[in-house]
């Protein structure tokens, strides 16, 4: 997927095109307890054309003046995004801030469609001439509070996409990335994966230039690793605020089949951790929950049951992810991972039979029958299997406000029993039947 960035000085109206664009869009799950997603980055659609886009202005480098921020945003587009949207006020035109990103922008060759916002009558059409001045072409005059000019604008952003959407690896190729707060060894397990074999550090050409992918055989089975920790930038400002980092490992969770969640199991859970993981869960991505460091912790025969129960605890979303305790250090037990990343893409392309999958729920309706509400009974009519990389079911149901969270719990529960989805969310839909 292509991704878009939009840029400029506060107050342009950038997040309120970001939601526009985005839309209000519901997330698989409906309830995880501190994980709401920043409004910073989210997927768009236009003209069955998908695409991620970045409200820039979102990303806020702490401490920096104002110029600087605006700076810092402006590089973050561009290492991001293939198409950026640089917004400006129609009403306030051109302004030397404005001048400033446009330099940073041009330098970097990258497509740059210049949107003039707050433009909501035709007397305001003049003002555009200004902005020819920047030298990205034509102007398009929008308004974000009255959704005008959108369609014009997101034309020109789609006409400017790479062209080729390359698939980028063969489809048995498992795809894998490594995410969690810096030093709990994320580049030690990559690296302690790769050992000597570590020859071919290619840097693939896509949307995401800067990714360090690495190809890996294990057992004649090709994987690529994405690596997040590889892709730090030396030296630049942004790269560590936690925004910033947020963002790019959700790029990283984006291109992966597989998310290994790495937690510090010499320091235990924070808080941190369950943000991440939970953008995992949300991508609706596989997910290995990977405690390391385990070398430096003092253990005795019931040291791991209890570290596995306090990550059950902390991430109840996460109940199906299974965990592995290792230590890139050492080296110890770093072989048991490949087999849990293997079962659990396995998993996460899995297709059910049909009628086994009405049978399993037929039988947990029988032992579990579905809720009233004012009198109503929900009537489970029929449910199939209507994609993969998460395995999503529609539920065809006389009422889909009926299927309350707890029993469409139940009943994901029992289809996981049922089929063994072991390291992979699935997805259910309510749909009434037409
Ligand atoms: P990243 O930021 O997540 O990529 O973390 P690094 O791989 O750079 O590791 C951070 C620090 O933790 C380094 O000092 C590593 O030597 C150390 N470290 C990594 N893995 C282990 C491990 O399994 N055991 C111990 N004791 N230390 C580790």
């Amino acid at each position: 997927k292509p991704t878009v960035a939009i840029v400029g000085r506060p107050n342009v109206g950038k997040s309120t095109i970001f939601n526009r664009i985005v839309g209000e869009r519901i997330s698989i799950v409906e309830d995880i307890p501190g994980v709401t997603r920043d409004r910073i980055y989210s997927s768009g659609e236009w003209l069955n054309q998908h695409f991620n886009l970045i409200d820039t202005g979102g990303i806020e480098i702490s401490d920096a003046p104002f110029m600087t921020q605006i700076r810092e945003q402006a590089e973050i587009a561009i290492d991001e995004a293939d198409v950026i949207i640089f917004m400006t006020n129609g009403r306030e035109g051109l302004t030397t801030a404005d001048e400033e990103v446009a330099k940073i922008l041009y330098r970097s060759k990258k497509p740059v469609v210049v949107a003039v916002n707050k433009v909501d009558n035709p007397d305001m059409r003049d003002t555009l001439y200004d902005f020819y001045a920047l030298g990205f072409g034509e102007p398009i005059p929008i308004s974000g509070s009255h959704g005008l000019g959108l369609g014009d604008l997101l034309d020109l952003v789609i006409a400017n996409f790479p062209n080729k959407q390359e698939e980028e690896y063969d489809d048995d190729t498992i795809k894998f990335s490594l995410i969690g707060r810096p030093n709990v060894g994320k580049s030690s397990l990559v690296n302690a994966l790769l050992g000597e074999e570590r020859v071919i550090v290619s840097n693939i050409a896509g949307t995401t230039r800067d990714a360090i992918d690495t190809p890996y055989k294990y057992d004649g089975k090709e994987y690529v690793i994405i690596d997040t920790a590889g892709m730090r930038k030396k030296g630049k400002v942004y790269e560590t605020t936690e925004k910033y980092s947020v963002l790019r490992a959700l790029r990283a969770i984006e291109r992966s089949d597989v998310v290994l969640v790495v937690i510090d199991g010499e320091e235990g859970i924070i808080e941190q951790d369950k943000k991440i993981a939970g953008y995992a869960h949300e991508a609706g991505r596989a997910i290995v929950i990977v405690v390391n460091k385990w070398d430096a912790v003092e253990k005795d025969d019931k040291t791991m049951k209890e570290f596995e129960q306090k990550i059950r605890d902390h991430f109840l979303f996460l109940d199906y992810a299974p965990i592995v305790f290792l230590s890139a250090k050492t080296k110890k037990r770093v072989h048991t991972l490949i087999p849990k990343i293997d079962m659990a893409s396995e998993n996460h392309a899995m297709r059910v039979v049909t009628t086994v999958l009405n049978d399993v729920i037929t039988d947990a309706v029988a032992m579990n029958p579905t809720p009233t509400d004012k009198g109503q009974r929900l009537k489970i009519y029929y449910a199939t299997q209507v994609a993969i990389k998460p395995p999503t079911f529609v539920i065809f149901v006389n009422e889909p406000e009926l299927m309350h969270f707890s029993y469409k719990r139940f009943l994901e529960n029992r289809i996981r029993d049922a089929f063994g989805f072991e390291g992979t969310p699935i997805k259910l839909i309510a749909r009434p039947r037409k």
